[in-house]
């Protein structure tokens, strides 16, 4: 299962943007993940649980937004997306193209984060 150690590296550099910004805790990572990836979705999500256990996105929420198969068309001179990844063929015309735009996207877009304990009162006063 070569999700685990996808999941793994996502975490890592989750973990290292979050350290930068000076976070305590990850809530939620946003994934593009490209029909084509390789990924298979529920296997990652599997893994991300593993994979964010004693890390700072332990418990974190993994969203991940699917990219279709966008493939250009020469013909029709446009870009088309597919329904599926079954049929490298564009829908509008039927001709085979294997130029393909998007649809390979395994990147992280953005992470959400808690700097400070939101849920404990802030010291005021003199400290
Ligand atoms: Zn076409």
């Amino acid at each position: 299962m070569h999700e685990l150690s996808i999941a793994v590296s996502l975490v890592e550099s989750a973990e290292q943007a979050a350290r930068r910004a000076g976070a305590r805790r990850v809530t939620q990572v946003f994934l593009r993940l490209g029909a084509l990836s390789g990924v298979a979705k529920e296997a990652l999500l599997f893994s991300y649980d593993i994979a964010t256990a004693g890390t700072l996105l332990e418990g974190s929420l993994l969203v991940i937004d699917d990219v279709p198969v966008v493939l250009r068309c020469d013909a029709c001179r446009r870009d088309v997306t597919l329904p599926g990844i079954q049929d490298f063929r564009c829908p509008l015309c039927g001709r085979p193209t294997a130029q393909i735009v998007a649809g390979r996207e395994l990147e992280i877009t953005g992470i959400e984060v808690e700097v400070a304990d939101e849920a404990s009162p802030q010291p005021t006063g003199c400290v």
